[in-house]
């Protein structure tokens, strides 16, 4: 008699009870006016746009845009704040500013975790225990460089630049933030930052928080608005240095406008990054990686592991493990606790990224998709892998920037290393080898800033990151942000 197939059915009578996290404990405004010289001050257009939560389509808030006044309204008062307060402090007292707001961030991290899951559509464990602790830690880390900052430069003249203008993404709104004002304040510069459009939130409570650690007027200003907003502050001529995280498009636009001027300028962009593995790589832990690297904050992370690379010989064996632990993922609320994939960040990204599956299937790539089942209302994509894909595919050639893998095979290390490096990106790549000589010598060949070995997407406020090729320029964290923030000319 034939043995009848045992087919297991994925969260069939295993569903977890739903533990989503309570949003009674946060306090949003109604409506946000613009943050500048440390008060709340309205738009001179008098114009509000909404910021909706992506798991729902609800209004969060009405959100104030800044056009060309308003923007100068805040320069000025970065201006004012750095000429008269804040370039005349020490560095020991600007430390200790900084260390409040860490200080504050750490206390009111509950709240910042859900705001964040609230307004971005990311998985609460996400924002509660990796976006939020390293947004604080940062603030910390770059609180600690304060008043050593001669010692970072030995035997060099360290000055601050003055205002820098800084402009963010959605995919990690709060960290990205940090990652900006932390290094700024700490090298003794003003800055006025403009959010991304869909989740300005958490810098809107950024600057509550400023206010009660009593940082004094002007030396942070916070104005919300789109790409027009974000473009006054790169055309403005009293900005001193410009930093950027985007996408590669708009970084190529930023680079153009600030060409000629006095302006620094750093550019965290885009990426595609490979993620490899070895025959001789400890798998399970290869796959739970891969997992966390592409789907995990929807894909939303421009280091993602978009790219896999898979030795042939474990070929079929890491194929059966990813589809197995893809049927395992929990797609849903943003704010349950078991929650895997979240929401997508708006429509528009959702049908970004819709375009791109079907883009994947018309270039004749084989899909699969776990049977879980995805919320109705809301923007919300099934994490997707492709195989028997081509290098020229466009979907493992362009950023998607959400939960959407594409593997390739490849026999030798000088085929993986060409196949890999063949974007124009640079960001960042993973390596999963059991052979110490192999990664070493894997991160000197590929060409990435950032190069993961047996572990992927691990961050620390004192580790640098960037890319070079189309993925920018200039460094972010650790010693290395902070001459980004300093004239080291003389
Ligand atoms: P985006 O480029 O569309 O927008 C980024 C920010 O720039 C937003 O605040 C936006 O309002 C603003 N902006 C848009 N047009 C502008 C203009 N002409 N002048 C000035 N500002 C303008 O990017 P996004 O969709 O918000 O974010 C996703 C992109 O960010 C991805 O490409 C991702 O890889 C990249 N990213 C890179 C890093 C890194 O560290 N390298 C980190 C996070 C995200």
């Amino acid at each position: 008699m034939a043995k009848k197939e045992v087919k297991i059915e994925y969260n069939k009578g295993w569903d977890l009870a739903p533990a989503p996290e309570s949003t009674s404990h946060i306090k949003l405004k109604k409506k946000y006016d613009l943050f500048i010289g440390g008060k709340w001050v309205k738009p001179s257009s008098g114009k509000y746009f909404d910021t909706i939560n992506p798991a729902n389509e609800e209004v969060l808030a009405k959100i104030a845009e800044a056009d060309a006044k308003d923007v100068d309204k805040a320069v000025k008062a970065a201006r004012k704040a750095y000429d008269t307060v804040w370039s005349k402090l020490s560095g020991k007292e600007r430390g200790k500013y900084i260390y409040r707001i860490a200080r504050i961030m750490q206390e009111q991290a509950r709240e910042l975790a859900v705001i964040e899951s609230l307004d971005g559509g990311k998985a609460i464990r996400e924002s509660r225990d990796i976006d939020v602790p390293l947004a604080a830690n940062h603030f910390f880390y770059y609180a600690g460089w304060a008043d050593k900052l001669e010692f970072a430069f030995p035997n060099r003249e360290v000055k601050s630049l003055g205002v820098a203008g800084q402009i963010t993404p959605w995919n990690f709104p709060l960290l990205m933030v940090a990652w900006k004002i932390a290094p700024a304040l700490a090298c003794g510069n003003t800055v006025v930052l403009k959010p991304a459009e869909t989740t300005p939130l958490t810098a809107l409570k950024l600057a509550e928080i400023c206010q009660q650690a009593g940082l004094p007027d002007g030396v942070v200003n916070i104005v919300t608005g789109a790409g027009a907003t974000g473009a006054e502050i790169v055309n403005h001529n009293d900005i001193d240095k410009i930093a950027f995280t985007g996408s590669t498009g708009v970084g190529k636009i930023i680079q153009k406008a600030v060409a000629g001027t006095n302006k620094k300028v750093t550019l965290e962009l885009g990426g595609k990054a490979a993620n490899i593995i070895f025959e001789d790589a400890p798998l399970d832990q290869a796959v739970e990686g891969v997992i966390n690297g592409i789907f995990f904050n929807q894909g939303h992370v421009c280091c993602a592991g978009s790219r896999l690379f898979v030795q042939e010989s474990v070929y079929e064996k890491v194929m059966r493990k990813l589809k197995d632990r893809m049927e395992s993922l929990i797609v849903g609320d943003p704010l349950d606790k078991n929650t895997d994939i979240g929401a997508i960040n708006s429509k528009e990204q959702l049908n970004t990224i819709k375009k791109y599956i079907k883009i994947g299937k018309e270039e004749g790539a084989e899909m699969y998709q776990p049977k879980c089942a995805i919320p109705k209302k809301g923007y919300f994509c099934k994490p997707t892998l492709f195989y028997n894909v081509a290098q020229s595919n466009r979907i493992t050639q362009e950023e998607i920037f959400g939960p959407v893998l594409a593997i390739q095979t490849f026999r030798t290390v000088s085929e993986v290393i060409s196949k890999a490096n063949n974007t124009p990106y640079g960001l960042s790549a993973g390596v999963w080898t059991d052979k110490g000589s192999k990664i070493f010598n894997m991160t000197s060949q590929l060409r990435a800033g950032i190069v993961w070995a047996n572990t992927y997407n691990k961050f620390d406020p004192a580790s640098p990151f960037g890319g070079y090729k189309e993925s920018g320029f200039g460094r972010e964290g650790g010693m290395h942000g902070l001459s980004a923030y300093l004239n080291l000319d003389s």
